[in-house]
């Protein structure tokens, strides 16, 4: 009740709120949804994993994703998504082994393959000379080491194949979250729109500002990083002078650097910038002066210049991280992606490691009795929360050693990114369903952080 009145979205454990709430018209989905209860069991005393009400909010590629897995071992998710049509945020997204390993054994691998491209490369440059620094071959070579592709595809591609595998008649567009309430029977989660739905557990895949990680815990949200970025999708063909536009490329220089990957017919970019100190606007963009972006980019090698001017220039994107919190879940209610764990894109692992917490945290729903939801929860947190944590705070520090002066810190810098052969490892071998294996999480912290860069 306090924290409504502070217009916080809380989790209110039911108590004065239940009589009220009992009495509410019910609205058709909540009707269907607050039917009395069967028990969980089968009449062979096996659990119904169907009777498991779960609510999704979200339909990003968390929300998404977990509803394909949870759909697989038999339990039947609604998705709620505040969009009315899914809107695509950020026109490409970099798959690697660690998540497409993943969603193959969902089924999706196919499909995937046929959106997608894969980068030739890893190869980093020097700002100014374009220099090849040190680069890393992807392909077949790729495939061999980790046992799947790396893949980049235009987002709208990957939503609308998981979109499709969850079903039309589960995905609830234009049905905004508002506030979550839990009683000893169950949640309620109600929406913007005065309609509420009845469920055993929410999972909040509500990314960056979610309203569901406000219902969880007090602790502070994403926060701006000191860094911001201008995003483009370039046609191929308008980049002639762009040295290797098939591969992933890493361009560092003083203050600033830019990432690009290749996806069907197109190069797709983030030119990142240190400052400003503090972001002066409430959301995440602003409008760029004309020339702003070239500006900021001026002295650098041409034929980057012409990937960053080929196109219209677009605002200017606030980079956002969230400090690792202490807690994703309470009651019957549990966050994954970026709701958790908001991290910079510098690993290019924000939607990987969401498509990883979607898949343990089905498996772990799937392997506990319905009931006993508050095990599966823990048992997800358990394997998840270590390996975010580390990914998360490895990012952060990818602007500093991206966006060195050129002297002997950059130099030193270059020495190890040559010399690195395994930086790949720690992130992309990882199998987060069977954690034991592959050397994904055992990394060894004491090592110059420079071997974590992609
Ligand atoms: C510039 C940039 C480039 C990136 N590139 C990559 C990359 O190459 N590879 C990679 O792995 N990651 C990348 N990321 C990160 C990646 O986009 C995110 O980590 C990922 O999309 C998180 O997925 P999510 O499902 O948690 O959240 P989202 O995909 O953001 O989905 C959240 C959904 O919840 C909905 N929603 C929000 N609030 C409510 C509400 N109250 N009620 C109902 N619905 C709600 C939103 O409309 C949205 O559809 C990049 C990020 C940035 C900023």
């Amino acid at each position: 009740m306090e924290a409504e009145q502070n217009g916080n979205a809380r989790l209110d454990p039911a108590h004065g709120r239940e009589d009220r709430l009992r009495k509410q018209k019910l609205d058709r989905t909540s009707v269907l949804d607050s039917a009395p209860r069967n028990s969980m069991r089968t009449e062979n005393g096996r659990n119904d994993l169907s009777k498991l009400r779960v609510a999704v909010v979200g339909g990003g590629t968390g929300g998404l994703t977990l509803a394909v897995a949870l759909r697989r071992h038999g339990i039947v998710a609604e998705v709620f998504e505040r969009t009315a049509v899914l809107a695509e945020v950020g026109a490409a997204i970099s798959l690697t082994a660690n998540s497409v390993r993943l969603l193959a054994r969902l089924g999706l691998g196919d499909e995937l393959e046929r959106v997608s491209v894969e980068p030739t490369e890893v190869i980093y440059r020097d700002w100014r000379t374009g220099e090849r620094i040190a680069a890393r071959p992807i392909g077949a070579q790729y495939r061999v080491r980790f046992g799947a592709g790396f893949l980049c595809m235009r987002r709208a591609a990957l939503q609308q194949i998981l979109s499709r595998a969850v079903g039309g008649e589960h995905l609830h567009l234009g049905r905004g979250v508002r506030h979550l309430v839990e009683s000893p029977d169950g949640i309620r989660v109600e929406f913007t729109d005065g309609r509420h739905h009845d469920a055993d557990l929410v999972v909040g895949a509500d990314g960056l500002h979610s309203v569901v990680r406000g219902s969880i815990t007090d602790e502070a949200g994403p926060r701006y990083s000191g860094v911001s970025g201008f995003r483009g999708l370039v046609p191929m063909s308008a980049v002639p002078d762009l040295p290797d536009p098939h591969a992933l490329q890493a361009w560092m220089g003083p203050g600033k650097s830019v990432l690009h990957y290749p996806t069907r017919g197109m190069v797709n970019y983030l030119a990142v910038v240190d400052g400003p100190g503090d972001w002066p606007a409430q959301g995440g963009t602003l409008p760029a002066a004309p020339g702003e972006l070239a500006e900021h980019f001026a002295g650098w090698s041409a034929g980057l210049l012409q990937l960053l001017t080929a196109t219209e220039q677009g605002d200017r994107w606030a980079l956002f991280t969230q400090p690792p919190l202490s807690t994703w879940a309470r009651g019957r209610a549990v966050l994954i992606g970026d709701a958790a764990h908001t991290m910079l894109p510098y690993h290019g692992q924000g939607a990987n490691q969401t498509i990883e917490d979607a898949i343990v945290l089905a498996d772990a729903l799937a392997d506990t009795p319905p009931g006993e939801y508050a095990v599966a929860i823990e048992r997800y947190q358990h394997a998840r929360r270590a390996r975010a944590d580390l990914i998360q705070r490895s990012s952060l520090d990818k602007p500093s050693i991206l966006h060195l002066p050129d002297g002997p810190a950059a130099t030193t810098r270059n020495t190890a990114l040559r010399e690195a052969d395994d930086h790949l490892v720690w992130i992309h071998d990882y199998d987060a369903q069977r954690p034991d294996r592959g050397r994904g999480i055992q990394i060894d912290e004491s090592r110059d952080q420079v071997f974590h860069l992609v």
